[in-house]
């Protein structure tokens, strides 16, 4: 018998209402039964107004580089500090290139779409096109930004999202851009999505214009299982994702490279709500359900999962969802945990 040695990643509790959800996410990961080894480090508002002009420090880029994994709240770039956002630092240093936005219907969780059995991922390309945050002012009154976008950015995310089909059971997959209009850098994903679809003859691949997507989302949303999409339209999409299944505070996220994963909400740091026993934690909590089925930990994961959704089942849920009397952020973990090794 050998004990398994717990895996390190790095904890980043962020801004606004960040330390509360990642505080609930982290007592529960050790609770269901996960084995990490938690590295706690800094970034966000406080780091740039200390005068760090990334506003992630060397100490914490070390410790990512070191762990290769990280569960990270949410980070504010404070007016008038730094020089630009720290999650694009994070992205860019190590190169997260894909990242995964699943959504699914939630029990007790009614939405307008309720019984229609939503349960779909986007794959958003992560660094580059706009997001790249490359402008100049061409004249006093013209600005312009660079769209850049690479064959190799487009191969990548294209082969990233076709794999998690194939791994999750999925057998269909889209690839949503504005191609139509600009042929040569959205259309570049159209074409190397199509080319590397090639290679799996059993999915049902397609493509559909951006805008149709949205309407298509808002519609009929059941119909799609992977939308894989450039970095600004799978920004957009994604939060549209999250609304139809109850919100941001649902939605979580994966960020993959190629040596580094980084886990965190969709959500930012909704200041309006930071310190008062309110945020909804479950999008933080599931994904430190991702980041445990990442680190191959199944049994914490799973525990875990079913743990959140039993709870939400019992009518148990924060402010956010708008039916019934609201509990608050340390209440519903409490829930959660107390929930935790139940099997169905
Ligand atoms: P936000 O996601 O923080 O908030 C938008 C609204 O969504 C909130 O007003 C609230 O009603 C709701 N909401 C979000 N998370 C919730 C939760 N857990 N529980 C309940 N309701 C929730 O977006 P914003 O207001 O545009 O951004 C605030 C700050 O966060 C900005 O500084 C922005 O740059 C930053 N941000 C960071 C990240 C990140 O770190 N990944 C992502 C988005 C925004």
């Amino acid at each position: 018998f050998t004990a398994i040695a717990p895996s390190p990643v790095t904890v980043i509790s962020g801004d606004g209402i960040g330390p509360e959800v990642v505080a609930a996410a982290v007592r529960l990961v050790d609770a269901a039964g996960g084995r990490i080894a938690w590295e706690h480090a800094d970034a966000g508002a406080e780091v740039f107004r200390a005068g760090v002009l990334s506003g992630v420090p060397e100490a914490t880029i070390a410790s990512v580089a070191r762990t290769r994994t990280a569960l990270k709240g949410p980070l504010e770039t404070p007016v008038g500090f730094g020089e630009k956002s720290a999650n694009v630092t994070l992205r860019k240093l190590f190169e997260t290139f894909a990242n995964i936005r699943p959504v699914r219907e939630l029990p007790g969780v009614p939405t307008p779409y309720s019984g229609r059995g939503i349960d779909l991922v986007v794959v958003r390309e992560n660094v580059e096109d706009l997001y790249a945050g490359i402008e100049h002012m061409q004249t006093p009154d013209v600005a312009q930004c660079l769209k850049l976008i690479s064959r190799m950015g487009c191969q990548r995310i294209a082969s990233t999202a076709l794999a998690l089909a194939v791994a999750q059971g999925r057998t269909n997959v889209a690839v949503a851009t504005k191609a139509n209009i600009m042929k040569m850098t959205e259309g570049m994903l159209q074409r190397e999505f199509a080319s590397a679809a090639e290679k799996y003859p059993d999915l049902e691949t397609w493509h559909i214009i951006v805008d149709n997507c949205a309407h298509q989302l808002v519609k009929a949303p059941e119909q799609f299982e992977v939308i894989v999409t450039t970095n600004m339209n799978g920004d957009i999409l994604s939060d549209l994702t999250s609304a139809l299944v109850g919100g941001l505070g649902f939605a979580p996220s994966a960020n993959l490279g190629n040596e580094v994963a980084i886990f965190e909400a969709v959500h930012g740091s909704a200041p309006k709500y930071a310190g008062k026993d309110i945020a909804n934690p479950s999008a933080m909590i599931l994904s430190s359900v991702m980041l445990l089925r990442h680190l191959e930990q199944f049994e914490a994961a799973e525990n875990l999962e079913q743990a959140v959704l039993r709870t939400l089942e019992d009518g148990i849920h924060t402010q956010d969802v708008k039916v019934g009397t609201p509990v608050g952020t340390a209440e519903f973990t409490d829930a959660v945990e107390s929930r935790l090794g139940q099997r169905s």
